[in-house]
């Protein structure tokens, strides 16, 4: 302590004066660092917490939660059309997500949302689905405070079917890693993932999100079968459905209509696979997708090809827990 405060005049007023102003300040800053997060039990209270304090008590539910109240241990993902599960553990936690929830944007100003209280979260879409049923405005997973080195990175396992009908299929799991933001729906459940596909479809062919649209998968190379034989008579026509990888790698051939002749059905088979296709996409990401590749053998050889109906979502594979 100074000489010189020691030596100020201690009146009543000036006490009152610096006691009010502690005041004040406690108070800005208690308001600037509380926040408020919905009841997980009721989904209606709203309870002011104190900036970074995980546990609360709801005075409606008479019931106190905990950080682990809040959280969702597994969640059911989609990634890119592909659906998994993971334990939620999101690294690094940033200004819209933490373990215990994620941030709402409703009129009357932020709100956490606890994961536990969450249905289904369509990032890419806005959509948050409580488990009440009820649906609250969420921001786009970006924002000055979640920029893209600083989200939460989902490390998860997804799964394709490969193979075609000369040899038997395979399950092919790989590992991926991807943003918050690119990822297609975080649920509570397998069934509220169905649903949430359900919803992820429709809201894409009702044309609800026009700036980032579907894009069918194309070829860019189609290639020419070779005949095995001369045709005489009715050409012969194979049609297969080829299911591409969101790169443009072939993952799977179906036979939709043979021949009858196997040297003509594996001439097709042979000439899709040297062919080379464009992923389609769902809002701007590449996804798997399938075509449809039509083949006829009679004074000509020709093929051609076409977006399979529907071009996406039509493989659905969980991948094997390890
Ligand atoms: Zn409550």
């Amino acid at each position: 302590m100074s000489s010189r405060s020691l030596d100020r005049p201690r009146t009543g007023s000036a006490w009152l004066l610096i006691l009010g102003v502690v005041l004040l300040a406690a108070l800005a800053t208690g308001s600037a660092r509380a926040e408020t997060w919905l009841c997980p039990i009721c989904q209606v209270e709203r309870i002011e917490v104190p900036e970074g304090e995980t546990s609360f008590t709801c005075p409606s539910c008479e019931i106190s939660l905990t950080s682990e109240d809040l959280q969702i241990p597994v969640a059911y993902l989609s990634i890119r059309t592909r659906p998994t599960q993971v334990v939620w553990d999101l690294t690094p936690e940033c200004g819209l997500f933490t373990d215990e929830g994620l941030m709402a944007t409703p009129a009357e100003g932020n709100l956490w949302i606890p994961w536990s209280a969450v249905e289904y979260y369509i990032p890419r879409m806005r959509i948050l689905r409580l488990t009440s049923g009820e649906e609250i405005a969420v921001p786009y997973a970006r924002g000055p405070t979640c920029e893209d080195d600083d989200q939460p990175l989902i490390l998860a396992t997804v799964a394709d079917s490969l193979g075609d009908w000369t040899r038997e299929g395979r399950i092919e799991t790989h590992p991926v890693e991807e943003y918050m933001k690119t990822i297609f729906i975080v649920a509570r459940s397998p069934a509220a993932l169905n649903e949430a596909r359900d919803r992820f479809i429709e809201e894409v062919e009702t044309g609800k999100h026009p700036r980032l649209p579907r894009t069918q998968p194309r070829t860019h190379r189609l290639a020419e079968p070779t005949p095995p034989a001369e045709v005489t008579g009715e050409p012969i026509e194979v049609v297969l459905q080829v299911r591409s990888s969101e790169r443009g790698r072939i993952l799977k051939v179906n036979r939709l209509k043979g021949s009858g002749r196997p040297e003509f059905d594996n001439a097709a088979l042979m000439a899709a696979y040297r062919s080379a296709i464009y992923s389609g996409g769902e809002m701007g990401a590449g996804v798997p997708g399938s075509m449809i590749f039509r083949y006829t053998f009679g004074d000509t050889v020709g093929v051609e090809a076409e977006p399979a109906d529907p071009p996406m979502w039509n493989e659905w594979i969980m991948p094997p827990l390890e």
